[in-house]
């Protein structure tokens, strides 16, 4: 921790001394952005903001990357598939080991990095909490997972901060031997926060559990279907006023249709 704390300092020193040359590179590096091609699956620090707004926003300053107390965060160089200068992480070498302090988003100059995006309200005080972060969702490659094989392993499972919360073991009976279960890890979606210790820690070759971003990993349902035995998924049908069905003026009518249980 002495190291951590030692590096932390340096940083923060190298940081101070860039100061100067925050504003100048900022709009150099803007020009350039707009004709970066856009983000495919790196992955951004926690706090950041929707890719597009991000890309708007971050000047590429690096003081992320430089309080980041375990190298997670790299900015980007032109062989990378991000825009150059912005920061990333590539969890099979360094996951996000989930900071309780956060200190990669706080010192983000710009608001790339938004705190707001993490913040929970704690006796009426604001404060960030890490589980909020949505840097990307873990997704399970059932063929080379070798639990899903039968072999027992719960490397992935055991990694997770979040342990029985975003990712859980499923029970499920073994019929090739009839003697055997498989405990089969499954992640919710809702709970990951991205962090990537499980990618690390996937004992396969090339890990067989890998966080994506969330707009390429997860669907969208929209308002066609919704879940009427689940009330907070009723709240959706506020958004009814963002679409029109086809061939009639009432919409309520084409949602009561599809949720009468008549499908
Ligand atoms: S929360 Fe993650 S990215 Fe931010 S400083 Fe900690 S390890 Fe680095
Ligand atoms: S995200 Fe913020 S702190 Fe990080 S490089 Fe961009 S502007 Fe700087
Ligand atoms: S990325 Fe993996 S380790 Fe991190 S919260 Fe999600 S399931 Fe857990």
């Amino acid at each position: 921790m002495q190291e951590i704390n030692k590096n932390r300092r340096n940083a923060i020193l190298k940081t101070a001394q860039g100061i100067g040359i925050f504003a100048f590179s900022g709009l150099i590096w803007g020009a350039y952005v707009s004709k970066a091609k856009a983000s495919s699956f790196s992955l951004r620090p926690p706090g950041a903001k929707e890719e597009s707004e991000f890309l708007k926003l971050c000047i590429k300053c690096g003081r992320c990357v430089t309080f980041c107390p375990f190298d997670t965060l790299k900015l980007a160089t032109p062989e990378d598939d991000v825009p150059t200068g912005t920061p990333y992480f590539t969890p099979r070498k360094i996951p996000c080991y989930m900071c309780v302090d956060v200190p990669c988003v706080p010192v983000c100059p710009t608001n790339a990095l938004d705190e707001k995006l993490l913040n929970i309200v704690e006796n009426d005080k604001e404060m960030m909490d890490i589980r909020n972060a949505k840097m990307g969702v873990a997704v399970v490659d059932i063929e080379s997972c070798v639990a899903y094989w039968g072999i027992q392993c719960d490397a992935c499972y055991r990694a997770c901060p979040l342990i029985d919360e975003a990712i859980k073991l499923e029970y499920k009976q073994n019929d090739r031997t009839n003697k055997h279960s498989y405990l089969l890890p499954v992640v919710d979606s809702t709970k990951c926060t991205g962090c990537g210790l499980c990618e690390h820690a996937c004992i396969t070759k090339k890990a067989a559990i890998m966080v994506l971003p969330r707009d390429k990993a997860l669907g969208s349902v929209d308002i066609n279907y919704i879940k009427g035995w689940d009330k907070s998924d009723e709240a959706r049908l506020n958004q009814t006023d963002k679409i029109a069905p086809k061939n009639s003026d009432d919409t309520n009518s084409v949602i009561d249709y599809l949720n009468s249980g008549d499908l």
